[in-house]
C-alpha cells in the first residue's frame, strides 16, 4: 500500500482581531515567521501530501500569493475565503484533483510531518471510514450549566448554575488536521447551505451524511492560537523544537 496522494486545505480566511493584529490571523509573525508558513512546512515535508489550497481573506489574496510563491517545497494555491469556516474550505476544494485532503487550520501551526502522515495512513487502512480526525483527551471535569453561554463567553449574572457533571470518558476534543475522501467531503458540504455556515469542524457535516469519522488522539501541543497568550505559547513550543 503507498501513501495516498493527499493535498492540504488550509481554512485561512480569518481575521487577526483576537490577536490584536489588523488583516489575516494567519499572517502574523510567529517565531520569525508568518504563523501560516509552520503549516505549510509540515505539509510540505509529510509523505503522499502533493499540493496545498489556501482559502485567504479576499481583501489579501496578494499578500497571501506572494507567500504561496516563496515555498519551495509544496505547490501552493491561493483562493479566495468565504463568510464561515466551512465555506473557505467548501471554496479550498474547488480546485482539488486528489481522493483524500486534509483540511487544516492555519491557527494550528504546531502540527507535524508524523501527525499528518498517521492520520493519512489510518485512513488509507480504514475502506469503512469517510474521515479521521484528530482529538485531544479531555482532561478536566466537564460540567453543563443550565444557562447557555453568549457568543462572547459572556456569563448569566449570579451564574451560571451546574446542571449536570458529564462523563469524560466518551469525550474528545476536535482538532485538526481532519482527514477526509474527497468525495466524501464534497458530499458534506453540498448538503444544506445553512448547516454548513453553521458548521465548527468539517467532521461534524460528513456525520450528519452519515459518514465514519474516526478520531486519533493527537499530541498534546496542537493547540489553536486564537489569545496573544497562546501565540506567546506556540512560540515558546517551536523554539524549544528547534524550528526557528
Ligand atoms: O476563528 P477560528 O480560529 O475558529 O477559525 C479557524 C480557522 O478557520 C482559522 O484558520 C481561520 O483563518 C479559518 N477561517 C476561514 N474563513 C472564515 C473564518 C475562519 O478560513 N470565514
Amino acid at each position: 500500500m503507498g501513501t495516498p496522494s493527499t493535498t492540504a486545505v488550509i481554512p485561512a480566511a480569518g481575521s487577526g482581531e483576537r490577536l490584536g493584529a489588523e488583516g489575516a490571523k494567519a499572517l502574523v509573525e510567529l517565531a520569525g515567521r508568518p504563523m501560516l508558513e509552520w503549516s505549510l512546512r509540515a505539509f510540505a515535508a509529510a509523505p503522499g501530501v502533493r499540493a496545498a489550497v489556501v482559502a485567504a481573506p479576499p481583501g489579501e489574496l496578494d499578500r497571501f500569493s506572494a507567500l504561496a510563491a516563496d515555498q519551495d517545497a509544496l505547490e501552493v494555491h491561493v483562493v479566495a475565503g468565504g463568510a464561515s469556516r466551512s465555506e473557505s474550505v467548501a471554496a479550498a476544494l474547488d480546485p482539488v484533483q486528489t481522493d483524500v485532503v486534509a483540511v487544516h487550520d492555519a491557527a494550528r501551526p504546531l502540527v507535524t510531518p508524523e501527525l499528518i502522515s498517521a492520520l493519512i495512513e489510518k485512513l488509507e487502512g480504514r475502506p469503512d471510514a469517510a474521515g479521521v480526525i484528530v482529538g485531544a483527551p479531555i482532561a478536566d471535569t466537564v460540567k453543563r450549566a443550565r444557562e447557555p453561554r453568549g457568543a462572547s463567553g459572556e456569563v448569566a449574572r449570579g451564574g451560571p448554575t451546574i446542571a449536570k457533571t458529564e462523563s469524560r470518558d466518551h469525550l474528545w476534543l476536535a482538532q485538526t488536521p481532519q482527514v477526509f475522501r474527497t468525495a466524501s467531503l464534497l458530499e458534506a458540504l453540498a448538503a444544506s447551505p445553512q448547516r454548513v455556515a453553521e458548521a465548527t469542524d468539517d467532521a461534524w457535516l460528513v456525520e450528519k451524511q452519515g459518514g465514519k469519522v474516526l478520531i486519533h488522539p493527537g499530541p498534546p501541543d496542537n493547540l489553536k492560537v486564537t489569545t496573544p497568550f497562546d501565540l506567546r505559547v506556540a512560540a515558546l513550543l517551536l523554539s524549544e523544537r528547534g524550528d526557528v
